[in-house]
Order: structure tokens, then sequence, then C-alpha cells
């Protein structure tokens, strides 16, 4: 067989298996995973048997409907030499928001730089937001995005539709039109009332049954709206202003509230859930329990809320960690890693929203003037595989928490694993470069990181989107455009 690229020699990682060997790309697609001799000039090699004891499970996994074995000849155009590397597949960043209007500015990235900065750190496919605003449609308010989005998109993209408004039964109407363009996935905010973005509990219930008929899923964001409000106006006129405040008018009671409330309803009327950047530990409990009962259920949390808690906000420069939800205390942090590592948490993304530092101090002294939000789509893959380099979860699990688990849960049908037949979005990670995060060597256009000098044993050295070099070795090789839109397969919900 001949192929265009041949990557040889690493630890190929997937969601249930880990074991070395090669990947062979052609025309794009993944079309063959195993143990295959030769490469470039080697003329037409025969494959060994399967994969041998696996370095990392101590076992030997064979790759199912993987094309090893006797009499498989690979030749192939060029041949990447990852020996002592790990292969993954792209990782799947579910939450971003590019060129988002937001508190009297737009974010920083737009589509171009946003996924420059996505291919940079090891992220394939981005889900976008767009939102569906008062007496618009969900199939025009996406495609609006996607206009915007295809000449700069760097990397492959796919939407959500955030539902502002029911249009008397009009927009529910339009769900199945909606999963016919490939928009698969609805997001009720049940907060921001003020911005006109706020879903009421009876249209999320209505939005979360409708959207199982037609083979959709309900993302929220979970906060309690009135308990913010109720919060924020006693310390404003307390002249209790600083970021801390922020924190406290969002605390672990707000957030918790509503994630409770959110699966409840979903419970009672067995609709599939997502809540989307799950950040307290009672909200998380609540939601493992409906799991668990064996509800549809599923939980994304967020690198930042992994990484950091409120103390952040009691810091000089803590306005640049203003988000919503706000990180909570230490007893949240550990329990969303203990999810993260058993599995109750489904998905890592990053709510990628950076803004420039100058709109972030608008914050400093009256934390509502702050736009919500901080960047990180670059840090996604580095900071969940550092994770499973230190040995704290494994590379597959970190494969299932950035790319297996969104595709699936998303109906990204090509994406997420090294598989024959998938897109070749493909990941090399060199388990022994160190890298210190910086504003300077990262590539949002965002002016700072609250990532800032962050260091990592471990870091991705090159990516692949359906075949082609996007990135390679700290430098950017992609092409705005370049970029194809997702259309996702609608699931059929018990
Ligand atoms: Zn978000």
């Amino acid at each position: 067989m001949n192929v265009d690229l041949l990557i040889k020699n690493g630890t190929v990682v997937n969601a249930e298996e880990c074991f070395r060997g090669d990947v062979a790309v052609k025309d794009g697609k993944i079309v063959a995973v195993g143990h295959f001799d030769g490469g470039a000039g080697a003329g037409f090699a025969r494959s060994v048997a399967g994969p041998g004891p696996s370095p990392v499970t101590g076992h030997a996994d064979r790759p199912d409907g993987c094309p090893v074995g006797a009499g498989l000849g690979i030749h192939a155009a060029k041949v990447v030499d990852a020996s002592g590397k790990y292969v993954l597949p792209g990782g799947i960043d579910a939450h971003t928001h590019m060129a988002l209007p937001v508190g009297g500015t737009t974010s920083s990235d737009g589509y171009f730089t946003g996924t420059r900065a996505a291919a940079c750190g090891g992220v394939t496919t981005i889900f976008d937001y767009p939102t569906q605003y008062r007496g618009r449609g969900i199939v025009e308010s996406v495609r609006e995005r996607r206009d915007m989005c295809a000449p700069e998109a760097c990397v492959d993209y796919a939407f959500h539709c955030a539902v502002t408004d029911l249009g008397g039964g009009k927009t529910l109407d339009e769900f199945a039109a909606a999963v016919d363009y490939g928009v698969t996935s609805f997001k009720c905010y049940m907060v921001y009332k003020a911005a006109g973005l706020m879903v009421e509990d009876d249209a999320l219930l209505r939005i979360m049954a409708r959207a199982k008929e037609v083979g959709a899923i309900t993302c929220v964001h979970a906060e309690n709206a009135p308990l913010i409000d109720l919060n924020v106006e006693r310390f404003k006129r307390e002249g209790k202003t600083t970021p801390w405040y922020h924190y406290l008018s969002r605390d672990e009671d707000v957030e918790a509230e509503a994630d409770k409330r959110a699966v409840h309803l979903a419970k009672t009327i067995g609709a599939p859930l997502y809540i989307v950047h799950m950040a307290d530990e009672e909200g998380l409990l609540a939601a493992r329990d409906a799991k668990l009962a064996g509800h549809d259920i599923f939980i994304e949390t967020c690198p930042q809320y992994l990484a950091f808690t409120r103390d952040v906000y009691r810091r000089e420069d803590g306005y640049l960690y203003v988000c919503s939800p706000p990180m909570k205390g230490e007893g949240s942090r550990r329990e969303l890693w203990e999810a993260v590592r058993n599995g109750t948490i489904d998905t890592v993304a990053t709510d990628h929203c950076p803004f420039m530092a100058h709109e972030k101090a608008w914050g400093k002294e009256d934390f509502t003037k702050s736009p919500n939000g901080c960047g990180g789509v670059e840090n996604l893959y580095p900071y969940m595989l550092a994770a499973a380099n230190a040995g704290e979860i494994t590379f597959s699990r970190a494969v299932q928490l950035c790319a297996s688990n969104p595709a699936r849960i998303f109906g990204c049908t090509d994406k997420g694993s090294l598989r024959p037949g998938k897109d070749a979005d493909i990941v090399i990670y060199d388990p022994g470069k160190a890298f210190t995060v910086s504003a300077g060597n990262t590539h949002s256009a965002s002016d700072h990181t609250i990532w800032e000098g962050r260091t990592y044993k471990g870091y991705p050295v090159q990516t692949y989107v359906r075949g082609t070099l996007v990135y390679d070795d700290g430098e950017f090789v992609g092409e705005p455009g370049f970029g194809r839109y997702v259309r996702r397969a609608p699931h059929r919900w018990g």
C-alpha cells in the first residue's frame, strides 16, 4: 500500500489502548495502525506480527480492526520517526468562544488566531458557541459564524448553538433543521439575564425535551441567576467590588443549586444533559449520582478549575482570572481531580475566551466591569498530558477526556481516535520536552495568559490535521482556511 505519511515507532495512544506502533495516513485519513517494516525508500515492506507487549500497559493489546499482520506492505512518501514519543488523536476542545462580543468588547481571538493557538497546543477541532439572539433562527445564526470562520480556520471546527429565545415555539420547530445542518447540541445559559442570554426553567425543559427528540443534547451553563444578582447588589452597596467579590457573588452554593436543578430536570424528563465547565464539588457529586443511576448526564470541567483555586482573586492581578463560574475552593479542586481520575468527568475543555489585559483591568476596582473569560485552548492538551506524563492519570484517560469522549458525545464520527477510517488528526508528544508557558511563546492574540510561567515536562511537538502538518516544534505551519466544518451526527438517546 502506498501512503502519504507513516509515523513510526511511537507509543500509539487511544482511549482503550496504548501500544508501540506505527500509523499510516493517506488522503487525510488513517488507513492502517500497527507495526510495519520499511518506509520511504524501503520499497514495499512486510509488516511484522501484531503489536508486541506494550511498554505502557505491560501487556499485549491489539487494536480492533487494525490491518496488522503478515503481508501488509506500506510504502510511505514521508516517514516520521516517533521513537520515544507518544502518538495521540488530535485534541477536541468542545468549548471555545472566538470573536465573542462581551461586556463592551470582543474576545481577543478571532477564528484565525484562536485556531492557530489550538493547532499549536495539539487541538485539531474546536467547538465554538454561536448565539441565537432573540428573534433570530438557529441555522442562520450558526451559518453567519460559519461564514466568518471558514476563511480563517486553521483546524477543523464545529458549532454548538446557544438558544436564548423560543420565538413562540418557532425555535423548537427549527431543531430538526439544525441537526440536519450538523448542529446536534444546544446550549442554555441559566444566567446572564441582563445580556438577554438567560433561559428560564420552562424554556430549558422544552429545549431539553425537544433536543432529545431530534437526537441532540442540551448543554447548560449552570449558576443561579437570582443569587448572583442579590449578592452583586449587596456587595456594590457595601463598596465591596474587588475581584475577590466576583468569587463571593458566585461561590460554591450559587453553582451547586443550578447544577442540581439542571440534573433534576433532565432526570425527570429523561433527557440527556451536558454540564459545561463544572467547577464545584456539590454539583459534581449530584451529577455523578445521576450518572451512576444510569442517566445520560455528561460533565465537562476546564484546566483552570483543576489548576487554580479562589485564592487567585486575592492576588494583585486577580482581575485577570475573572471568569464565570469562578475558580472555587481547594475542596472543589480536589474533588474535580478525583472525578477526572475515576471517570466521573467526561471531558476537559477550556471555555477559551481571552481578553486583553487592559480590558480585564476594567474590573480591577469593580469586578462587574470585567469582561468574563480567560484563554486556554493552547494549554488544554499540554496540561492534561503533563498530568499523564507525571503519572497522575494514564495517557489513555487524557485521550478520553480531550478527544474520544467529546467526539462520541457530540457526534464527531470521524474524529477522536487513531483507527483506520478516522481523520488523520494526530499529535506527536515528546514526554521529555520542557516548556514554560508565556504569552510570548504561545499563539493567542491576547497579550497575557493565566498560564504564564507554568512549566511542563512533556509537550506536543507536531500536530497534523487530516494528515497535514499544522504545527512543528514551536512553529505554526498551517494555513487559514484549511480547517473544515464538522457536520455532526445525531444520537439516539435512550
Ligand atoms: Zn463558555
